[in-house]
């Protein structure tokens, strides 16, 4: 069905007019002074109705209108403007504020629905804005929302907010001329709006054509200065339209709430950095010092040449210090890995690895610390994995020494690996005494060393390094620990061989 014309206000006289007219041609040549009661509502009704649909004005034109053709065509002496009789000029003047009064009444109760109309269509509006900008996740991405809904209610071609001395963009619909960084003209003009505080226009690309004109709004209560950048020519009136105004409102405390949690942001990251530095320094300082001391007594005890060393003794203070030197280097290097880990310099090239590979070139690196030990390698041909070869390595490397470490010194230790839907899950697992329940919670944070390591050397670090570069490879760790024996699984994406 073809949509129903929209009628104006000019529409609605002539409508009237022709109701008038076409209600006359109909009663008069049929009813006369007898029937004015009957003609006068008749007449009425006409008027409410037209007030009804098209407000007040088109009411009293009908109103006098009405009032007119009643005295003309019904009123004695017919076809005159005049009245014989003063009842009945009582009649006409009683008619007329009835349906002045009516007319006036019921346009009244058609503003106050069309208001409540558009409020309605507002708050409508407003609420499903607001649920979209909630969804955000960051607060860039509520920004960038927020300047949609903003280009939609003010009918712009997109919107940006700037905020900043230099403007910088804070959020903007993706639209190029939005997202593009402020010109100078943007920031001659911003001088002007924030001097003045109210909105100004400018024309952009004045050699373009259609010429693209832009609309600068202040925002306010914001810590720094900032403005909306609305392309197109948006008038005034609907500026200051209750929605525009509202979300205009909304995007300076939008501003403000993300400037509040950059700030929270960044006070955590230093809380974080000044905690990183003293658990560093408090945990590290041991184990640089440590082995220090061992090679310097070492040392100074070999360039004694007051007493006279013998073989067996000077065969000692060279293990020592070599043992003490690689103590220093693991350490060293571990504190190393972690920085580049944490500092997001390390970009893992993820490729795809067969597991059965994997395994021997670990069990040929892993070999002279293992020992006497039995190593049970089990990696099933056929299963390949997504991941970093470097990070995948030293993360299992981690995982098997701390198996020597923790496990006693006979005991089997076993490396394996099975598919899972989509996964595929590395073990390492050792027959050791297992791990206290209160120590698995944090196992995986920095410098976090068991309760009853008694003389076992470490850092803390190397489970921390283990799930930082299986996080890297899109993976998890995980750990059980039964009374005795420790089973350490990685979990990471798997994937088909190579073509
Ligand atoms: P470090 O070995 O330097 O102490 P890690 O981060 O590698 O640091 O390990 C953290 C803690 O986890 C260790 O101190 C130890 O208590 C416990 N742990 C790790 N691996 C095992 C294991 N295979 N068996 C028992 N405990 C383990």
């Amino acid at each position: 069905m073809a949509p129903m014309p929209r009628l104006t206000r000019y529409d609605g006289y002539a409508v009237a007019a022709l109701a008038v007219a076409a209600l006359t041609a109909l009663l008069a040549p049929i009813l006369d002074e007898r029937h004015i009661v009957d003609v006068s509502l008749l007449y009425l009704l006409v008027t409410l109705v037209v007030a009804a649909r098209w407000g007040y004005g088109v009411g009293i034109f009908t109103a006098i209108a009405a009032d007119l053709c009643v005295n003309f065509f019904y009123i004695p002496p017919l076809h005159r403007f005049t009245v014989q009789e003063p009842v009945n000029l009582a009649g006409l003047v009683l008619f007329l504020c009835v349906a002045l009064f009516g007319a006036y009444m019921l346009s009244r109760l058609r503003e106050q629905a069309a208001n409540a109309r558009a409020r309605e269509a507002e708050t409508a509006f407003l609420l499903g804005a607001t649920r979209e900008i909630v969804r955000a996740e960051t607060p860039r991405q509520a920004l960038d929302r927020l300047c949609e809904v903003l280009a939609r209610a003010a009918n712009a071609r997109g919107c940006a907010i700037l905020s900043g001395p230099s403007l910088t963009i804070a959020g903007a619909t993706i639209d190029e001329p939005s997202s593009a960084p402020a010109t100078r003209d943007d920031i001659a003009v911003a001088k002007e709006v924030f001097r003045t505080d109210r909105p100004a226009r400018i024309t952009a690309a004045p050699g373009r054509k259609p010429a693209r004109t832009v609309t600068f709004v202040p925002l306010h209560s914001t810590g720094v200065p900032a403005l909306l950048r609305l392309v197109g020519d948006i008038p005034n009136k609907k500026l200051e339209s209750a929605v525009v105004q509202a979300l205009v409102n909304e995007a300076s405390a939008a501003l403000e709430r993300a400037r509040l949690s950059r700030e929270a942001e960044r006070a955590n990251a230093l809380e974080r950095a000044d905690e990183f530095k003293n658990v560093l320094l408090s945990s590290v300082s041991h184990d640089l010092r440590s082995p220090l001391t061992a090679i310097k007594a070492a040392v100074s005890s070999l360039r004694d040449e007051s007493v006279d060393w013998s073989a067996d003794d000077r065969r000692s203070f060279l293990e020592t210090i070599e043992s003490q030197s690689d103590r220093l280097t693991r350490t060293v290097s571990n504190l190393l890995e972690m920085s580049r880990l944490e500092g997001g310099t390390v970009r893992p090239s993820l490729e795809a690895i067969e597991v059965s590979l994997l395994f021997e070139d670990i069990s040929l690196a892993v070999a002279p610390t293992l020992g006497a030990r039995k190593f049970v390698v089990s990696g099933p041909p056929g299963v390949w994995v997504r991941a970093d070869y470097g990070l995948l390595t030293q993360a299992i490397t981690n995982l098997i020494e701390n198996a020597v470490k923790y496990s006693v010194p006979a005991g089997p230790i076993c490396l394996d690996a099975h598919g899972a839907p989509g996964r595929v899950l590395i073990s390492v697992s050792d027959s050791g005494p297992g791990i206290p329940p209160e120590d698995l919670p944090h196992l995986f944070e920095k410098f976090y060393r068991g309760k009853h390591v008694g003389t076992v050397i470490g850092t803390g670090l190397g489970l921390a390094l283990v799930r930082a570069m299986v996080e890297l490879c899109g993976g998890s760790v995980s750990v059980d620990s039964a009374p005795a024996g420790t089973r350490f699984t990685l979990s990471l994406p798997s994937t088909v061989a190579p073509q």
